[in-house]
């Protein structure tokens, strides 16, 4: 088939390499120069493991082309996925749809044959609805039928995602974009994942349901994770008893920092508001949002706590700038919060990640914080090292070399990557998440 995929970020261009390695053939467009730039010469502009040589692959053999000329990739398209970006808008929280709406009017002015818009991007409910009208009232002579496609893949794991899903949401109005779209996954049949089809605007929400479970999953087990603190439980033991029942499953069960990155966040903001707007609030996801911001700001007063409640002019390191491991993305990164609180303390902070310090860079000025070249650099001098990101680099310390290198040697384990025992042994004072000193 020959498909158009507008918006060429994390979501565009995963989806848009991945259906050209299934065979058809795809023109990834973007109206960011400089990012079509890179990508002509193969370059790749996030960090996703394997995309690179996908990208490579799929240019090498023909069936991926990128381009800014929207309407010429629309015009010779059967399939056109929108995959550009949704974050909240300013003030209210809402998904804003800026960009979703501008794509679909140019969409509009480029429709030659019959054309299937799919929104990939997440969107609230009754979005498919206005890219409907929204192209009729820009080109009335279009063939068109507009679908909706939510994607669940992750960042740091997008194309096994991509190509080996738990399932396939699609929401169509009619039975043309039902069998075009049947014929753009056709090649995943031999994987047998199930396809499910019903109508746009329960397909819209099935991604926000999706988003807020998880979220909610998560924020329940930090929650749980307090409880065990005060009660002298192990919070690791709790979520492998709990994970273990097949109704509940093991995924999403980790304690941490609280939830980030460019989905969770902004989704259940909108959705919450979507749903108040509709009269009947989520009070689950509205508790979801509120403790999780509050858990956030709360990491930063445990690594205070660690050091004796002062941090002005105490120098912190930071492990993991990213949301979380394998990607570049800093977006609503809890690391973000942490250090800006630390800052607001009086504190220097020393940080390294492997992969988000370019995009940290544009968010944080180096007066803020000290961009480490490794784990060991940002712990130098440092009254307390705080794991953020459990990226694997990060598992396996040279606890010998970080204690000659710290002022003091404490560890604040926002992942429980490590134990009481192994660190204690190294000399260090260990803060862990939900989990007893005898553990
Ligand atoms: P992104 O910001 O990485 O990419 C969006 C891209 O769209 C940018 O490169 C931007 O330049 C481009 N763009 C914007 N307007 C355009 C236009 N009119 N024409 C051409 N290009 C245009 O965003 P993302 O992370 O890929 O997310 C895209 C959507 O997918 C969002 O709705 C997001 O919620 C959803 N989603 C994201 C993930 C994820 O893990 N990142 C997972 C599932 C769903």
């Amino acid at each position: 088939m020959r498909i158009a995929v507008v918006g060429s970020g994390y979501v565009g261009l995963v989806s848009g390499a991945c259906l050209a390695d299934f065979g058809h053939t795809v023109v990834c467009v973007d109206n960011d120069n400089e990012k079509i730039e890179a990508l002509l010469q193969a370059r790749v502009p996030i960090f996703e493991p394997g995309l690179d040589e996908l990208v490579a692959t799929n240019i090498r053999e023909g069936r991926l082309h990128f381009t800014t000329d929207l309407a010429g990739a629309v015009s010779n398209a059967e399939v056109v996925f929108i995959a550009v970006g949704t974050p909240s808008r300013h003030g209210d929280g809402h998904a804003d749809l800026t960009y979703v709406y501008a794509a679909a009017r140019e969409i509009a002015g480029a429709i030659k044959d019959f054309t299937v818009i799919v929104d990939k991007s997440t969107v609230p409910v009754g979005t498919g609805d206005e890219v409907e009208r929204v192209i009729r009232k820009a080109n009335p002579v279009a063939r068109f039928s507009v679908a909706s496609n939510p994607e669940f893949l992750r960042e740091g794991a997008a194309i096994a995602d991509f190509k080996h899903p738990d399932r396939i949401v699609v929401g169509v109005e009619d039975d043309m974009a039902k069998e075009v779209l049947t014929n753009v996954y056709r090649p995943l049949n031999l994987n047998r994942v199930p396809i499910m089809f019903t109508r746009r605007r329960t397909a819209e929400l099935v991604k926000y349901a999706s988003n807020a479970f998880l979220a909610m999953k998560i924020t329940f087990i930090n929650e749980l994770a307090d409880l065990c603190e005060s009660l002298d439980a192990d919070i690791q033991d709790v979520a492998l008893g709990l994970g273990l029942d097949n109704r509940i499953g093991p995924k999403f069960l980790h304690a941490g920092p609280g939830y980030g990155g460019s989905c969770f966040p902004k989704d259940t903001i909108a959705l919450a508001r979507t749903a108040q707007d509709a009269a009947t609030p989520l009070r689950l996801v509205e508790s979801t949002i509120a403790i999780n911001d509050q858990r956030r700001r709360s990491m930063a007063r445990r690594v205070i706590a660690a050091c004796d409640g002062v941090v002005r002019d105490k120098t912190i390191g930071v492990l993991g700038l990213t949301f979380k491991p394998n990607t570049d993305d800093i977006r609503e990164s809890p690391a973000l919060s942490i250090i800006q609180a630390l800052k607001d303390r009086g504190a220097k902070v020393r940080a390294y990640d492997p992969k988000g310090r370019e995009a940290a860079a544009e968010l944080l000025s180096s007066d803020d914080v000290y961009f480490a070249s490794d784990p060991y650099d940002a712990a130098a001098d440092a009254d307390a090292l705080v794991i953020v990101t459990e990226w694997d680099v990060f598992r396996a310390l040279d606890l010998r070399r970080l204690r000659e290198v710290m002022k003091s040697p404490v560890l604040v384990d926002l992942r429980n990557v490590y134990g009481y025992t192994q660190i204690e042994q190294a000399g260090f004072s260990y803060h862990c998440i939900g989990r007893p000193r005898q553990a």
